[in-house]
């Protein structure tokens, strides 16, 4: 005699998830979740799905695009760099510096150059704060 396995989630159990286009990453919502929506750091193109990481990545190849084929592997780089960090910005502008030079991984004053190159305002240290 086998017992019969009912599905715990018998109504409206159905799991959500999304798989990145790019890397294959893959994000689940269980059935917690009443009405799942495409994490607001992912962006639908199409049929396609891009994850954060990626997004960043794909800003980084624009940036570059404008490039000629014999610009040299430094200014690529930097372009790349550049571009990845804008895209961070525009993002969430509020975030702070050292945050968004840890998410590009780059430093603070890459990030500093940016915001100029923007016109945006710095966000460093919280002033006061222990920061
Ligand atoms: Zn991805």
């Amino acid at each position: 005699m086998t017992k019969l396995e009912r599905a715990e989630a018998g109504e409206g159990g159905a799991v959500s998830s999304w798989t990145c286009s790019r890397c294959e990453v893959t994000v689940t919502f269980t059935s917690k979740v009443a009405d799942p929506e495409l994490p607001s750091t992912w962006i639908s193109d199409g049929n396609e799905l891009y994850c954060l990481g990626c997004r960043r990545d794909l800003a980084g190849d624009a940036g570059v695009e404008g490039l000629g084929e014999d610009a040299p592997n430094a200014t690529r780089l930097q372009r790349r760099s550049q571009a990845r960090i804008e895209f961070e910005i525009g993002r969430d502008p509020d975030r702070a510096d050292n945050r968004i030079a840890k998410a590009c991984g780059t430093s603070t004053v890459a990030v500093r150059k940016a915001r100029d190159r923007l016109g945006l305002p710095a966000r460093g240290a919280v002033p006061g704060g222990t920061g």
